[in-house]
């Protein structure tokens, strides 16, 4: 097979080298890719950024590939699986319909309404004063409508915030077509990640991850795209994710075929669970997540090719059971001084073979391949991915896989996998 990875972060490294790890892949390419899939055997990068959708089809047509798969949430939405299946090219990834569920947070609120999955009980609107009318207590978060780069969620902790997001958000802050106020009440507990892969008619889950999203140690300071991940997260029992799968995936799954969407691609729930135990959906994403692809896909024992195509075939009720590596897969994400605010680029970076030879993954995200030297080239610069048979055994790998590396202002938190080690106590 010959496979398109469209995306240039962490997510799109593991994806292609995942695929790379396949027998029957003869080939990936990567567009724009960075300077991991660069270096990457069975792959090359192009120069095509995600969003030249019509550049992608007819890349995709010359190549003969078999196979797209779309990183990044920004070209589902704007349809480029629509574009590629019109051109006859398998995609795995929704189209422009499907990708709402996480291009627009009013749609996706009132599918989980109508499917009756259980999420925040919240309003929209689209007057600034009606919404901040509405709001008589804290906390409570407010929710730009559209794609935000994860930015559009503020957790107002006084009257006076919540007002502030509000007008941030209606003069444009975060685009002119995100506009409309999504209301929520504020939920605590802890927030997992369950990645689920779909054909349109059967849904099922991976393995369940969590994330760590603020960042500083102890989850403090301003959320980030990701500071580290693990799974499987032992917070989702086989009985909780039997839970999540007959009351969040598959009425999701049926609502969508009830608009007549027909989904092929990930189905991204982003779920907290109360103190009670109960089951909250927070959002939805079209696509897989970073980081938690890379620590998911370290711990796959099944070929990615065999689902993806199974997906795309619409054959996914037939695919055997997806098999998984034993223990933990844990991922430590290197950051560039100043993320998630401004930072240097171009910073020079060594000790990604040593820290390889341990036996880690080092997956790339901001970088660039440079003269043959490896340069930082981003906010998020490196996923430093091990598996142990135990938790404790996952954090030593991964953290002496991390003390081999090195650039300029090098960044991470020390505590990816705190929450794994408190559930063992
Ligand atoms: P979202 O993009 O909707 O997932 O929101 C991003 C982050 O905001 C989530 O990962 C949560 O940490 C937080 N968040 C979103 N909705 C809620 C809610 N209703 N209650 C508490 N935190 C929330």
């Amino acid at each position: 097979m010959k496979i398109l990875v469209v995306g240039n972060g962490g997510r799109e490294h593991a994806l292609a080298w995942t695929l790379t790890q396949s027998e029957t892949v003869q080939q990936v390419i990567c567009t724009p890719g960075n300077g991991g899939t660069a270096t990457l055997t069975k792959c090359q990068n192009r120069n095509i950024p995600v969003e030249d959708i019509p550049a992608i089809v007819a890349l995709a047509k010359d190549e003969a590939i078999d196979l797209v798969v779309v990183g990044p949430e920004v070209p589902l939405a704007l349809g480029i699986a629509d574009e590629l299946t019109k051109n006859h090219v398998k995609v795995f990834g929704p189209g422009r319909e499907g990708a709402k569920l996480e291009a627009s947070k009013s749609w996706a609120k009132d599918l989980m309404l109508a499917a009756g999955v259980p999420t925040a009980t919240g309003a929209v609107f689209t007057d600034p004063q009606a919404a901040k009318d509405y709001i008589t207590q804290v906390p409570i978060v407010i929710k730009a409508d559209g794609l935000a780069a994860g930015k559009g969620v503020i957790v107002a902790t006084s009257l006076e915030m919540a007002d502030s997001a509000i007008t941030s958000i209606s003069q444009g802050e975060f685009g002119q077509d995100n506009c409309q106020i999504v209301i929520e009440e504020f939920l605590q507990g802890q927030e997992v990640s369950v990645l689920a892969i779909t054909d349109g008619k059967t849904i099922r889950p991976l393995i369940p991850a969590q994330d760590h999203k603020p960042i500083g140690e102890g989850d403090t300071g301003p959320n980030t795209g990701g500071m580290g991940a693990y799974a499987p997260t032992p917070l989702v029992s086989d009985t909780l994710m039997v839970k999540i799968q007959r009351e969040v995936l598959e009425p999701t799954l049926q609502e969508l075929q009830n608009r007549g969407i027909d989904y092929c691609g990930i189905i991204y729930a982003g779920l907290m669970i109360t103190p009670d135990g109960d089951l909250m959906v927070l959002e939805f994403n079209c696509r897989f997540g970073d980081p938690e692809t890379q620590a998911v896909l370290l711990m796959l024992d099944t070929p990615l090719d065999q689902i993806l195509t199974a997906c795309c075939d619409r054959r996914l009720a037939e695919l055997p059971p997806i098999r998984w590596k034993p223990g933990v897969s844990l991922c430590v994400v290197l950051a560039s001084c100043g993320y998630p605010g401004t930072y240097p680029k171009g910073k020079l970076i060594t000790g990604i073979d040593a820290a390889s030879a341990l036996g880690a993954k080092v997956f790339h995200a901001g970088t660039r391949l440079v003269d043959g030297q490896i340069i930082t080239d981003g906010g998020r610069v490196l996923g430093v991915t091990a598996i142990g048979d135990t938790v404790e055994t996952a954090i030593t790998n991964a953290y002496q896989a991390v003390d081999c590396i090195n650039f300029d202002g090098m960044y991470c938190r020390r505590d990816i996998g705190f929450r794994l080690r408190q559930s063992q106590n």
